[in-house]
C-alpha cells in the first residue's frame, strides 16, 4: 500500500484527536480576532474562543453557509492582509455573488499535499504521467489537481477542459497513466476515443480520479469496464479549498476525508442538530489548516454519512460515504453549480413570459443536458411564430450567458406547466445518478 504522508494518514486516533483540537483551537482565537462577521456570530450566541475545550465543544460555535460568502463578498471573511494573499479562487457560474476562495503560500502548499495525498490514494507515483482534464482558471479543479500533481513529483499535462479529440490525443501520444476530470467526461472521452477508432491497447491508463460532480457506483463500474481502469472518487468545494478534502482510498469503501485539515459533522439538514455517530445527514466542514479564509462549521448541503472505524488500507481518518445528494436544489450540471432560483431571477428580467418554468435535466452521450421550459402569456404565444422565436433566442442568449452553460430552451403554452399545491415542482431530474 502506498501513502504520501504515513506519518499523518496512519496516525492513532488519539493523537489525530489531539492534533484536531490544537488546529481547532488556533483556527477560533484566529477568526474571533481578525474577521469581524465571526466574531459578531460567536458573540451573538456567547461563545468565546476559550470556551471550546474539546472536539465536542465545536457544536456551540455558530454555522457557515453559502450565504456568509456572498453577504461578504470578496474579503468580508479575510482572517490574513490581503498582501499574504497569493491566489484568488472562485465557483463556477455566473449569476450572483461567486463564492471566492483565497489562498496563502501554506495554504496552496496544504492544499497541493492533499492533492498528492488524493493521487497517491488513487495509485499515482513519480513515475505517473497525469492529464489533469478539470478547467484551469477560476475553477479549482485544473490549477488545484496541477499543483497536487507537480508536487507528487508525476508529470502532469495540463489538457484544461474541453477539445475532446485532443484530450484522446495528448493521452495517447504522452503515455498518460492518470486521468483527472469529472466522471461524466471520463465516458465522453473514451467514446471519442472509439469513435476514432483507435485501440484501447495503445494506450497506457491505469487509472483516473473523479469528482466535482455526483455519480454512482453504477457510474463507477461503467467507467471501470469500459476503460478498463481503477475509477477513484474525489471530493471537496471551493468554500473549503477545491478538490482533496476527502477521497477514495484502494478499498473503495467510503472516502478518507484529509482529517488533519478539517474536522466532519453530520447534522439534520432542518434542526441544525449534530447527529449521532452513524447517522446519515449533512455533511458540515471546519476547517483547521487555513490561514487565509477559514470556515467554521460550513454547512456544505451534501447529504452523507461518516465511519471512523479503521479501513484495511491502513488509515485512521474517517470516510465519508460517496455523496449522491443535497439538502438544497443546487444541480450541477457539466460541473457548474445552478440553482433554480437562478434560472427564475433571469426569466423575470424578460418581459413577455410567465415565472411558471421548469428545469429538465438529462444525461445524453454521458453529457449532461439542461432544458429549460418556460409558458409564455397569452397574447404571446397566439403571436406570429416569428416573434416566438425571437423570444426563445433572447431566453437562451440570458441563460446561456448568466448560468455560464448551454442550455435548451423551449417555450410552452400557457398553463401547460403542472401546477402543485405545495411547493412549485422545478426540477426533474432524469439522469438517475
Ligand atoms: P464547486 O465548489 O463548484 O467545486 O462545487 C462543489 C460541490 O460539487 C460540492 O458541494 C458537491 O455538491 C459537488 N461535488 C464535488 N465533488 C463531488 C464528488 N466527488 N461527489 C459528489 N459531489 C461532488
Ligand atoms: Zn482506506
Amino acid at each position: 500500500m502506498n501513502y504520501w504522508d504515513r506519518e499523518k494518514e496512519l496516525m492513532p486516533r488519539e493523537e489525530l484527536e489531539k492534533l484536531q483540537l490544537r488546529r481547532l483551537k488556533e483556527t477560533v482565537n484566529r477568526v474571533y480576532t481578525f474577521v469581524p462577521s465571526y466574531r459578531a456570530k460567536m458573540d451573538e450566541l456567547g461563545v468565546k474562543p476559550q470556551d471550546i475545550n474539546c472536539l465536542a465543544d465545536l457544536k456551540y460555535l455558530p454555522f457557515l453557509t453559502k450565504k456568509d460568502f456572498r453577504d461578504n463578498y470578496p474579503f468580508g471573511l479575510l482572517a490574513v492582509p490581503m498582501r499574504d494573499v497569493v491566489r484568488i479562487q472562485s465557483s463556477s457560474g455566473t449569476t450572483g455573488k461567486p463564492t471566492v476562495a483565497l489562498y496563502t503560500k501554506n495554504d496552496i502548499d496544504n492544499w497541493a499535499e492533499m492533492i498528492a495525498r488524493a493521487m497517491t490514494s488513487a495509485g499515482a507515483t513519480r513515475d505517473s504521467v497525469i492529464q489533469v482534464t478539470w478547467g484551469y482558471g477560476l475553477f479549482t479543479g485544473g490549477l488545484g489537481g496541477h499543483y497536487g500533481a507537480e508536487k507528487l513529483g508525476a508529470a502532469v499535462l495540463p489538457a484544461s477542459g474541453g477539445n475532446t479529440k485532443r484530450q484522446v490525443t495528448l493521452m495517447h501520444d504522452y503515455g498518460v497513466t492518470m486521468l483527472g476530470c469529472t466522471p461524466s467526461y471520463a465516458l465522453v472521452i473514451y467514446e471519442e476515443l472509439m469513435k476514432l477508432g483507435m485501440d484501447r491497447s495503445e494506450f497506457k491508463l491505469k487509472s483516473g480520479i473523479f469528482g466535482a460532480e455526483p455519480w454512482s457506483e453504477n457510474m463507477r463500474k461503467e467507467i471501470e469496464s469500459k476503460w478498463e481502469i481503477d475509477a477513484y472518487d474525489i471530493y471537496g468545494m471551493t468554500e473549503l479549498v477545491g478538490p482533496g478534502v476527502a477521497v477514495d482510498c484502494a478499498y473503495k469503501n467510503g472516502l478518507h476525508l484529509a482529517e488533519d485539515h478539517f474536522i466532519a459533522e453530520i447534522i439534520d439538514p432542518d434542526t441544525g442538530e449534530v447527529l449521532p455517530e452513524g447517522s446519515h445527514g449533512e455533511l458540515v466542514i471546519t476547517s483547521l489548516t487555513k490561514e487565509a479564509y477559514p470556515v467554521i462549521r460550513y454547512r456544505t448541503r451534501d447529504l452523507t454519512r461518516i465511519n471512523r472505524e479503521q479501513c484495511d488500507c491502513g488509515r485512521t481518518h474517517a470516510r465519508i460515504e460517496k455523496i449522491l445528494g443535497r439538502s438544497d436544489d443546487m444541480l450541477i450540471i457539466r460541473g457548474v453549480n445552478v440553482f433554480p432560483s437562478m434560472v427564475e431571477s433571469i426569466l423575470l428580467q424578460i418581459p413577455g413570459i410567465e415565472p411558471v418554468y421548469q428545469l429538465i435535466v438529462e444525461r445524453r452521450n454521458n453529457l449532461d443536458r439542461l432544458e429549460v421550459q418556460v409558458e409564455v402569456s397569452e397574447n404571446v404565444f397566439s403571436d406570429e411564430v416569428k416573434r416566438l422565436e425571437e423570444l426563445e433566442g433572447t431566453i437562451t442568449r440570458e441563460l446561456n450567458s448568466g448560468l455560464g452553460i448551454a442550455v435548451k430552451v423551449r417555450l410552452v403554452e400557457p398553463s401547460s406547466i403542472e401546477r402543485s399545491e405545495g411547493k412549485a415542482k422545478r426540477i426533474i431530474d432524469k439522469r438517475n445518478i
